[in-house]
């Protein structure tokens, strides 16, 4: 057995007020028809990341609705991990030199975790590239089975050494799932292939709403001066996250307006074993500036505490190279912030109906901060039209609505 996560409760009924007539009624008829359907969830890390905080929602959810759900965690170590992470940045176009040792290990660990796999599922849901082999070493499995591959990450500019691997594995599972056309792999004719952009619970600790008293209460424990303004980015310490580059941008904004702050909160994922070289990295980075905050999930800043800080900030920042989705652009977007982020990945689309700034440049970033910092009016109806576009386009009940779709079609139920 994969090492299991319990996720925790959730009830669709708390959704009813957010989501539209239509969807909650869809979702109450693919309920019954996916009753009792057995489902396996599959990926590297229960912590760290938006792999997780999804699982976290989507799980419970499913199990309200009616599913038998379960979650599994698949085998690991660092040195599965550093493979792991290695793909994951070639995948995203970082030059990358496969070899026959990185492939065995990864296909060990891969093929110990579909040894432990139960025969007892219907559908067997497989997140990012860690367990893509799953299927592959499944065999004694029954063949009624039906998988799904979901792939969370920036894959429109892949390393072909690493996708060409990738790819015949791929392709055994009944769908493939990505967040938008432009990362499906070109030449591979993918029968399974579906578009599902992920989305952010409104209602998880982290996005629930905090009254402006709490949330201060909150950030002021952390020593944020809140007579003055901050900028925030919510992001892994990762290059792809490019929180060096955000130091630059509040470095600039800095000269223009000296009172701003800049607070960088980031987790540590299991299966990052980058995490702490590019922490320190950002420390020296940030020298002795005692306007510069780090925080991480190690020095208390969990869920409520990110939500606080998102409430609040004056401007947020999302500084990446790449991007899968971003959730963090979408968990700003629904506090109503004034966003300023990268024209990469998910995030365009996220910023469609206005309710932000698309920036190329650390230059463009710092005008676009300074423009919002200044100008609050158009801050604030900025973040309004951010709110919106989330609210329609990118919460749960949405999400769960599309993966439903899916099941019942592959169930042919
Ligand atoms: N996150 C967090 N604490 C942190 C940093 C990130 O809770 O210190 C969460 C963040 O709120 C978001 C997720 O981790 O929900 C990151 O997802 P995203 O899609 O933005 O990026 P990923 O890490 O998956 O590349």
């Amino acid at each position: 057995m994969l090492q299991q996560v319990s996720a925790g409760n959730k009830s669709l009924a708390d959704y009813r007020s957010i989501v539209r007539q239509e969807l909650y009624e869809e979702l109450q008829t693919l309920s019954k028809r996916l009753k009792g359907a057995r489902v396996l969830h599959v990926n590297a890390t229960r912590f760290g990341g938006g792999v997780a905080e999804i699982l976290y929602t989507l799980v419970p959810l499913m199990r309200d609705s009616g599913l038998a759900v379960e979650w599994g965690v698949m085998f690991g170590a660092e040195p599965f991990f550093n493979v792991t992470k290695g793909f994951h940045n070639a995948l995203q176009g970082a030059p990358y030199d496969l070899t026959v040792g990185s492939r065995a290990i990864y296909e060990e660990y891969n093929r110990q975790s579909a040894e432990a796999l139960e025969d007892e599922w219907d559908i067997i849901f497989v997140h990012d590239p860690q367990p893509a082999l799953l299927k592959h070493f499944s065999d004694g499995l029954s063949p009624e089975t039906k998988w799904i591959w979901r792939c969370h990450i920036d894959t429109s500019t892949p390393n072909g050494q690493v996708l060409d691997y990738l790819s015949p594995y791929i392709k055994e599972y009944d769908a493939q799932v990505y967040t938008m056309k432009e990362y499906t792999p070109p030449n591979l004719d993918l029968e399974g292939l579906v578009i599902i952009p992920p989305a952010i619970d409104p209602l998880s600790p982290k996005n629930m709403a905090l009254l402006a008293d709490d949330s201060r209460y909150i950030t002021n424990q952390f020593g944020i001066d809140e007579k003055r303004p901050f900028i925030l980015q919510v992001s892994r310490f990762d290059p792809w996250k490019d929180p060096l580059g955000v130091i630059d941008v509040y470095r600039l904004v800095k000269e223009e307006i000296p009172e701003v702050q800049l607070v960088l909160v980031g987790s540590m994922a299991h299966d990052d074993p980058e995490g702490w070289d590019y922490w320190y990295k950002t420390v020296n980075y940030a020298a002795d500036d005692r306007d510069i905050y780090l925080f991480s999930n190690l020095t208390n800043v969990g869920s409520i505490e990110v939500n606080a800080f998102q409430s609040l900030a004056d401007v947020v920042i999302q500084k990446s190279i790449r991007e899968g989705f971003g959730l963090v652009v979408t968990e700003a977007l629904w506090k109503a912030r004034p966003l300023v982020a990268s024209r990469v990945g998910g995030i365009p689309m996220q910023v469609e109906g206005g309710g932000g700034i698309l920036i190329d440049s650390v230059p463009d970033a710092a005008a676009a901060c300074v423009k919002l910092l200044k100008d609050t009016g158009f801050a604030r109806q900025m973040g309004q039209r951010g709110k919106e576009h989330v609210r329609k386009h990118y919460l749960t009940p949405r999400l769960l609505r599309d993966d439903l779709r899916l099941f019942a079609k592959l169930l042919k139920v």
